[in-house]
């Protein structure tokens, strides 16, 4: 008898280390998980340096002097802040995008800064990358591709694989509709907030619209494809408060860019 017993608590105490090993949430709500700040901030610079091995990326006074204008108008506007922000300009002509990782990584493309009619537009876009990480949206993604234990693995591990790994998962688009409806009124807000009219991301997409065709469809800015024509409607149908009235950049876009990139 003694025989059996042992035998149950062996196939006992071996069903639970299994399942330790293998069980993964089926979906946590979003307030039920938070990385570590430190933990966070470690494996964004893994991404970081993973996402350098990938692109050239152009130096930070170049950066400053395109995104700053904007990036801080944004940010002033926005109380409290989960991050600290950070902007990162890709040297990819070819790109008109944008993407955030996590712990408040922005990466744009130059692509994108070229595509732009004017500030207000590109303000529009890191908007919506700000409302991603405001939302949790990022690690809450992670964590349905990935599931904790492999995040927590990679974030005390540094495994270099598994960071390309979820580099790739964040470039590439991922979101569900309902999120990047989110980031979208978070933009507006954000954008109205920062005295800049909503109506810009409409002319932005309805650009994109036009010559959509010649773009892959996983980019993160047009995520929502094929609903661009109810988010071109959304921002237009956006509504503003009684006295608003936008404040525009005074920066000479086209040329600026012209110039720089
Ligand atoms: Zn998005």
């Amino acid at each position: 008898m003694k025989i059996w017993r042992e035998l149950l608590i062996l196939v006992l105490v071996f069903g639970l280390i299994w399942l330790a090993f293998t069980w993964r949430p089926l979906s946590l709500p979003d307030s039920d998980f938070n990385l570590s700040s430190e933990r966070e901030e470690d494996l964004a610079e893994l991404i970081l340096d993973d996402i350098k091995n990938q692109y050239e990326f152009y130096d930070d006074s170049i950066t400053n002097m395109l995104l700053s204008p904007i990036t801080s108008r944004l940010l002033d506007s926005l109380n409290p802040k989960k991050y600290e922000y950070r902007f990162h300009l890709i040297d990819s002509s070819g790109e008109i995008n944008a993407f955030a990782t996590i712990d408040g990584h922005i990466y744009v493309f130059s692509g994108l800064l070229k595509f732009v009619d004017n500030p207000e537009q590109l303000a529009g876009i890191l908007a919506h990358e700000i409302g991603h990480h405001e939302n949790g949206d990022l690690v809450d993604r992670l964590m349905k591709e990935l599931g904790l234990s492999v995040l927590l693995a990679v974030m005390t591990g540094g495994d270099a694989v598994m960071v390309s790994e979820i580099s790739k998962i964040l470039i590439s688009t991922g979101f569900d509709r309902k999120q990047e409806r989110e980031a979208d009124e978070f933009a507006y807000n954000l954008m109205i907030k920062s005295q800049i009219n909503p109506a810009r991301l409409a002319h932005f997409f309805t650009k994109l619209k036009a010559e959509e065709k010649s773009y892959p469809d996983n980019m993160e800015i047009i995520a929502s494809h094929p609903n661009s024509k109810n988010r071109i409607e959304g921002a237009l149908s956006h509504p503003l408060p009684k006295a608003f009235e936008e404040r525009e950049f005074e920066i000479e876009w086209k040329k600026l860019i012209e110039e720089i990139l």
